[in-house]
């Protein structure tokens, strides 16, 4: 029996802070972090492959508004689908280039995924998730009017569309992933936390405007498909506790229940490593052996116990 891992990537693996987000980029980017993957794939394990796609996402929305006199503008969740269609091709391409150098047999897809939520999240009545491009106040105005969006000042850098950024509750695609994994392929699934959609009140699957967390989503998805290890890749090593203070301590190995106190304690920002923790606790709660979290460079290191930051059991 082959070991079993989701791998999920942060947006480091994808697009670098100081890059524009070329496509060359992009692709260079993504085939060293499809070298650092195969090597876990070589180390014995099963993978299945989930992604951010915060900086893609932006530019998509950027480039519809740039266009938006000559070009119908196209919602959130189309957008989303957008970036798990470049992503996934990216990592397709990269990903089936090195198996077959190493003569490795094995099939990559990416199953563009609706990841579904509740009608009745309360992020819906309170969306926190800023996304896209700054407006100014005179735009706001008139896109409030025209879209109904909701349009905040974003800590008085100029204004910004938030969204609600709900919780996943299944993919509709859950048996395709399932049976495509079982059967040894490597799937790449609910990237960017996955096109966001609800039953509506005629039974029917419908597209809602959000954005969904994508450490909920990959945690999710490794609990699905029974992975024994979720591997969070981000841009540090291991995670801390008081993080960028004096008294910075490094982690190496917690459990469950340590975990959930130190998040209590506030060690954990929301908006960075908190999901990332919420989510490890999560997948163990629901079964799951081990989480690692760490860089790209140590995945491999970590996964032999040699660094990074395992969170297991109790
Ligand atoms: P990703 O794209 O991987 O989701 P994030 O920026 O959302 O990346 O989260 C990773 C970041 O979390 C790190 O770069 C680090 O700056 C920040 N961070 C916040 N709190 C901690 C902590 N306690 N330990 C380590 N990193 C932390
Ligand atoms: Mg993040």
């Amino acid at each position: 029996m082959k070991r079993t891992m989701v791998v999920s990537l942060g947006g480091n693996a994808i697009l670098k802070h100081t890059e524009k987000g070329t496509a060359q980029e992009q692709f260079k980017n993504v085939y060293e972090t499809s070298l650092y993957i195969i090597e876990l794939i070589k180390e014995g394990y099963h993978i299945a492959i989930t992604h951010g796609n915060g900086p893609q996402v932006g530019d998509i929305l950027l480039a519809y508004y740039q266009a938006k006199d000559i070009l119908p503008q196209m919602p959130l969740d189309v957008c989303v689908a957008q970036s798990q269609g470049m992503i996934g091709y990216m990592l397709q391409l990269s990903l089936k280039n090195i198996l077959n150098k190493f003569q490795m047999d094995k099939s990559v897809v990416t199953l563009l995924t609706q990841t579904l939520v509740h009608q009745e999240d309360p992020q819906f009545d309170n969306p926190t998730k800023p996304i896209g491009p700054f407006y100014t106040a005179l735009e706001a105005t008139k896109l409030r009017k025209e879209r109904e969006w909701i349009i905040v000042n974003d800590s008085g850098r100029g204004y910004r569309r938030v969204v609600p950024s709900p919780l996943p509750i299944g993919f509709v695609e859950e048996c395709c992933i399932k049976t495509l994994f079982l059967e040894g392929t490597i799937v790449i699934a609910s990237g960017g936390g996955g096109i966001p959609v609800i039953i509506n009140e005629e039974g029917m699957i419908q597209g809602v405007e959000g954005v969904i967390d994508k450490d909920h989503a990959a945690s999710y998805l490794a609990s699905l498909i029974e992975a024994e290890i979720l591997l969070i890749l981000t841009d540090v090593e291991r995670i801390s506790l008081y993080y960028n203070t004096p008294h910075q301590r490094f982690i190496d190995k917690i459990t469950a229940s340590q975990a959930k106190k130190y998040l209590s304690e506030g060690h954990f920002p929301e908006g960075s490593m908190g999901p990332k923790v919420r989510s490890a606790i999560n997948f163990l709660d629901k079964g799951g052996k081990k989480v690692i979290i760490t860089s790209l460079e140590y995945a491999v290191d970590a996964v032999k116990g040699d660094a990074g930051t395992s969170i297991t059991i109790d």
